[in-house]
């Protein structure tokens, strides 16, 4: 692996750690950025520096596992491990980007989930947005908490705590950042405005339809069979025969479809049922 490829994902992570803290999606300390290089190594932001302002030296060089790899006294962020699991999971990821964007956070505290179907954009790229189960930062129950859900979504929301977005390059995990946090304003205003009205099945059907001719690729919770959210968000049999063959939803969607009924949106189970109570009533009462 060559050493300038390594330098230029270095400035590639500054920028994007710069990019969030501009755009407010962190403040202060927050957040992590890392990127896999072609060796499998790890480039990691330092633990506890302000990355409005960080330069290429506070950036961690670490093995597949996070052991040092270069000597340097900077320690690695206190979520490595997250990211460690995001890639352990991933293997088509090579960049994972953590923040705590303020209006994708509040929705997860008010128990309000952003994982229905309303915004096409999301419907046609990412599918929809997961909400994983609170974990206490910086413990070992993150890296857990997230380890079933980031292998069926490139895009979550970490409860009370912030996001954690995966992509193929570290402007795609960016990219993903902005796409939960503009979801997450409109949707807060359009709640002021009056109902949040989701899309219906065939609408969605539609979407899917454009994100075929597109020729869109990467992870889509609507598409792989077994969202996080797979309460909510089911297969048709349709799209499921669509994609018979495809490397990573072929086996799922197969699955799927042998045991779903043939609508996208139900709004049944746990998860749901929690959320969905909390959407009727202006969530109010979104607590477990
Ligand atoms: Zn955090």
């Amino acid at each position: 692996m060559s050493d300038a490829l390594a330098d230029r994902i270095r400035t590639d992570i500054v920028s994007i750690a710069r990019l969030c803290y501009q755009n407010n999606y962190i403040v202060g300390i927050d957040g992590n950025v890392s990127a896999r290089l072609p060796d499998g190594s790890i480039l990691i932001t330092a633990s506890g520096i302000c990355k409005g302002f960080m330069d290429e030296t506070q950036i961690v060089h670490l093995d597949s596992e996070g052991r040092p790899k270069e000597g340097g006294a900077a320690k690695a962020s206190s979520e490595l491990q997250m990211h460690l699991t995001a890639y352990r999971e991933r293997k088509d990821v090579n960049a994972v980007v953590h923040a705590h964007p303020p209006h994708a956070v509040a929705f997860s505290i008010a128990g309000v989930s952003l994982a229905q179907c309303v915004i096409p954009e999301i419907v046609t790229t990412i599918g929809s947005i997961p909400t994983t189960p609170y974990a206490t930062p910086g413990t070992d129950e993150l890296p857990r908490s997230i380890r079933d859900a980031i292998g069926r979504s490139d895009a979550l929301i970490l409860e009370r705590h912030g996001t954690l977005t995966i992509g193929t390059d570290l402007l795609d995990a960016f990219r993903k950042l902005e796409q939960i946090e503009h979801t997450a304003k409109i949707t807060a205003i359009a709640r002021q405005l009056g109902q949040v009205k989701t899309l219906t099945p065939s609408e969605i059907d539609r979407l899917l339809d454009v994100r075929k001719k597109l020729g869109l690729q990467g992870m889509n919770t609507l598409l792989c069979g077994k969202c996080a959210v797979q309460d909510i968000c089911t297969i048709k049999d349709k799209v499921a025969e669509e994609l018979k063959g495809h490397p990573v939803y072929g086996e799922q969607s197969r699955a799927r479809a042998r045991t779903e009924p043939r609508t996208i949106m139900r709004h049944v189970g746990e998860r749901a049922s929690r959320f969905g109570r909390a959407e009727q009533d202006g969530g109010s009462d979104g607590n477990e």
